[in-house]
């Protein structure tokens, strides 16, 4: 259970003390670090500039496995066998081996924050020198510092890479009252080039955005004539940029998880069971470290491993990313329906889904086990 200490307006006092574990970022990656944590007996520390939960930052898709094995069912909204991929010249619909869910943004936010023992400010993070964080608030020195800060990678070491340049792809959404059965996606050119359309129901409200891998090319004209076919309000914006290839998930004594380190899988822009499986992973070191059974150093090296022992099926993604907006529609839609087969979604969807397999979140580190 976090301990709460967020200031507002006059209350919003200087920020300067010292704590073992800084965590900067407190959505899915920062609360899975925080989680893993929570009976280490050190003092952490989560920072994040809004209050757990505040602002959305997903259309909160994920692989209904994964709340389950978190204990995080209820923020679940609305569950899906199959997916529905619309294209200009065929309409297929994908059995799925395993089941997909929508959930509350806030609700799964505060049900992972009390699986975790923290305390939590709200501070704007800046920047970093050393094993100091710099917040608007003032600075924080900590032994232990987790950049769970999003596509920014406010803590990383230079000078960041910013869009367009920067390998990410562009998304955005809107999100009107109204319900639906299934889960649907769109790859049409005339609304994306290189990228696809979705609408996710989430119970009593609708999910519909537009993503583009081309970060140069702009999504909201495309989401919102996606909404309008869809009969649907254009209300309720979320948006963001979402990384497509991974990045050093340590660097300068920093662990770097979620989006942060690019952990978001190219292709599908499916991050969360990601940060949270990499929360998870760089949670698990830190645990280590902290009981002293692994040298500082050493956890950091692993959790690097960890994450560079993923890079093939990353790369392998980013391959068919790069690929799919080159092939002839008709094409694609006969190799879409080529692929309806039971046994190849069965192949197919298991692999992807290993990429993170929630059977991770009853994983024991390494070193720990006897
Ligand atoms: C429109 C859209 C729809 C998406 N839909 C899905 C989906 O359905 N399923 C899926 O799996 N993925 C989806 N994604 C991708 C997914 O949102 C990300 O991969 C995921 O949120 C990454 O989690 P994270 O914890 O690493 O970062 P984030 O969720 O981005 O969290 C970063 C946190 O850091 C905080 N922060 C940032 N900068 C600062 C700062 N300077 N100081 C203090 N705090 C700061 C933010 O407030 C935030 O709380 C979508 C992305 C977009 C843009």
């Amino acid at each position: 259970m976090p301990i709460r200490a967020t200031k507002r307006g006059a209350e919003r006092t200087r920020l300067d003390r010292d704590c073992d574990v800084l965590i900067c970022g407190a959505s899915f990656a920062g609360l899975a670090v925080a989680r893993e944590l929570s009976e280490s007996g050190a003092e952490v520390l989560l920072i994040d500039r809004y209050e757990i939960g505040e602002r959305q930052t997903s259309a909160c898709g994920i692989p209904t496995l994964w709340l389950e094995r978190l204990d995080l069912q209820g923020a679940l909204q609305q569950t899906f066998g199959e997916l529905v991929i619309h294209t200009p010249y065929t309409t297929v619909n994908y059995r799925l081996p395993w089941t997909f869910s929508t959930f509350d943004y806030r609700t799964l936010c505060a049900l992972l924050a009390d699986h975790g023992t923290f305390a939590f400010e709200t501070a704007k993070v800046n920047g970093r020198t050393a094993h100091t964080v710099h917040t608007d608030r003032g600075d924080i020195r900590a032994t232990h510092i987790v950049d769970a800060l999003g596509w920014r990678r406010v803590l990383g070491a230079g000078e960041n890479i910013q869009p367009p340049d920067a390998l990410l792809s562009r998304g955005l959404e809107v999100h009107p009252h109204g319900s639906g059965r299934d889960m649907e996606i769109w790859i049409d050119r005339s609304y994306v080039p290189a990228g696809y359309g979705w609408s996710f129901p989430a119970g009593e409200e609708l999910r519909i955005g537009v993503g583009s891998f081309d970060p140069r090319f702009h999504v909201r004209e495309p989401t919102e004539r996606l909404a309008t076919a869809l009969g649907s309000e254009k209300v309720r914006y979320q948006g963001n940029w979402i990384p497509h290839a991974l990045r050093p998930s340590i660097e300068d004594g920093v662990y770097f998880v979620g989006d942060s380190a690019g952990h978001c899988l190219p292709l599908t822009a499916e991050g969360i069971r990601t940060a949270l499986y990499f929360g998870l992973a760089a949670g698990r070191e830190l645990r280590e470290t902290l009981a002293g059974r692994k040298a500082v150093a050493a956890a950091l090296e692993s959790y690097g491993a960890f994450s560079s022992s993923h890079a093939t099926p990353f790369r392998w993604m980013l391959r068919a990313q790069r690929l799919i907006p080159r092939v002839a529609p008709s094409l694609l839609a006969r190799s879409l329906r080529a692929m309806e087969s039971r046994r190849f979604l069965d192949w197919a969807f298991g692999h992807y889904l290993e990429i993170a397999h929630p059977r991770f979140v009853a994983a024991v580190p390494s070193s720990a086990r006897v």
